[in-house]
């Protein structure tokens, strides 16, 4: 089987077939219509996203018998040589391999000569930005003083590097990338008609891949079903594709915004043990994060996600919040660039990652530096004028991050995503007697709220997730009530607390002054 086979089968045979460009369809409808047509287009795109198609279907509009119409009737000679490539008045030139002065003289004998049978001649240059100097020269000639009989596209996926002479005399159509949603829907269609199943996330996963190109899309919709001819659902996508399982996408984000770096670098062995490239994940991550901050700004915009991820989403957005977004999106894409560059990748990506991972921790023990009220966030709350006891150590069931991942995924399995999100932002935890205590800082207090009303979930997601038998939720208190402990007793305590260990680590600094903040 070949791979272009459902590109072909579904190649668009009207305009109003043609995927994801409105502008392009209605501009050249209406010339068809008000016979205005230009004698020089630029079709100007990514590949794989009509323009050689479009092309077509404006010769097949230009010399239908039935024409000129926006509608050719796809049934007389015209219309069906066309469309089978062997009608003697449209040629289809590849510039890349005709780019010599030579061809375009020849071109410009024949652009002189009549049409042999039909109305027009039509000129589709294919990949045009590749044509020489002196073939410009030539070309411009022609588009100087066109003879009325003659069309000419131009089609191009680097139109930049036209001359501006050629530019100003064609008419210019750009063609837009397709998006993800509408390549989704396009590609339900095809499963539908050649009758297979297509669940909607291996669709999108299909459509995210294509980047844009309907060709593309239906290409990698061969292969997948090439390689399971059984059924095509997100795993067989995935394992084409080479992509991260959106689950796994999310434990990562949840790991990453939960300063987790241990369980994101664990996240990555398991998807490369998998076969996944880490760089996919990344990639996803970032998708991720650019979704995740529109639905911060416009909860109910489109996204390029099944409706079913689409919960999981909205929750991490709102957990996270437009500001932290921003700036994770800003350092996602900051470090793509050290990615790409990289020699190895995949060691690039855990370096990126468990930066990005260890961001909030550092934002957290920086606000504790600057002895804002906040600290009570890096898990020092501090009340009766004692620092108490550490709780980000490992009592019981794991670290923090690791608490607070394998409480957020069985919530997130359970449907809580709201809750799954909010426990990211408690800033300490423990086990202890079979009751996971949660502890949220003022500054999430509203997070903490929501905890404490979903109680009966928390803990049916702590059993599930065999942390805990119970849950509790302490709200940490905006102000502290002092009393005085000496400076000495004071500095002491608080040079033996695991978080400000960590803060003197990566900061190597020492611990000079402790004051109680009111
Ligand atoms: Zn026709």
């Amino acid at each position: 089987m070949s791979h272009l086979v459902l590109a072909r089968r579904y190649r668009p045979q009207r305009f109003e077939d043609l995927i994801g460009q409105d502008v392009v369809v209605r501009t050249l409808r209406n010339a068809l219509a008000s016979g205005e047509t230009a004698h020089a287009y630029v079709f100007a795109g990514l590949r794989g996203v009509g323009k050689t198609t479009a092309a077509r279907i404006l010769a097949r509009a230009l010399n239908c018998q039935q024409g000129p119409t926006p509608d050719p009737c796809g049934e007389c000679s015209a219309c069906v040589d066309i469309a089978e490539g062997r009608a003697l008045d449209v040629l289809e030139i590849d510039a890349a391999s005709n780019r010599g002065i030579d061809d375009v003289r020849e071109l410009r004998e024949t652009a002189r000569a009549m049409p042999v049978r039909d109305r027009f001649r039509v000129f589709i240059l294919d990949e045009a930005h590749q044509l020489s100097r002196d073939a410009w020269g030539a070309l411009l000639k022609i588009i100087e003083e066109p003879p009325p009989h003659v069309v000419f596209v131009l089609a191009s996926t680097d139109k930049q590097k036209f001359p501006a002479t050629i530019l100003s005399r064609c008419q210019q159509l750009d063609f837009r990338p397709v998006p993800a949603e509408t390549l989704r829907a396009h590609l339900a269609e095809v499963a539908r008609a050649e009758g297979f199943a297509l669940p909607d996330g291996a669709a999108l996963m299909l459509a995210q891949s294509a980047e844009g190109s309907v060709r593309d899309a239906l290409s990698l919709l061969d292969r997948v079903r090439a390689f399971s001819p059984t059924g095509v659902d997100e795993t067989a996508v995935a394992e084409v594709l080479g992509l991260p399982r959106f689950e796994v996408v999310l434990k990562t984000w949840d790991a990453l915004l939960g300063g987790d770096v241990a369980a994101v670098l664990q996240l990555l062995r398991e998807v490369e043990a998998e076969g996944t490239d880490p760089v996919a994940v990344y990639e996803a991550l970032t998708t991720f994060a650019h979704t995740a901050l529109l639905l911060a700004c416009a909860p109910d915009c489109p996204i390029p996600y099944a409706a079913d991820q689409r919960p999981a989403l909205v929750a991490r957005a709102g957990a996270a919040g437009q500001l932290r977004l921003v700036r994770l999106l800003g350092q996602l894409v900051e470090h793509r660039r050290l990615i790409a560059e990289a020699d190895q990748s995949r060691l690039a990506v855990a370096v990126a990652l468990g930066r990005l991972a260890l961001w909030p921790r550092v934002r957290l023990i920086e606000e504790l530096l600057a002895g804002s009220g906040q600290a009570v966030a890096a898990g020092v709350p501090v009340s009766d004028g004692q620092v108490a006891a550490p709780r980000l150590a490992s009592e019981a069931g794991g670290t923090l991050g690791d608490l607070r991942r394998r409480l957020a995924a069985a919530l997130d399995d359970a449907g809580a995503h709201l809750l799954a999100a909010g426990v990211v932002s408690a800033s300490a935890a423990r086990v202890e007697g079979g009751v996971l205590y949660l502890v949220y800082p003022s500054a999430a207090a509203a997070n903490g709220q929501a905890a404490q009303e979903g109680l009966a979930e928390l803990a049916g997601a702590a059993r599930a997730a065999g942390i805990a038998q119970e849950v509790r939720v302490e709200l940490s208190p905006a102000v502290a009530t002092p009393s005085s402990p000496t400076p000495a007793e004071l500095l002491l305590k608080v040079q033996s607390h695991e978080g400000v260990q960590r803060v003197l680590e990566i900061f190597g600094g020492k611990l000079e002054r402790v004051e109680e903040k009111v």
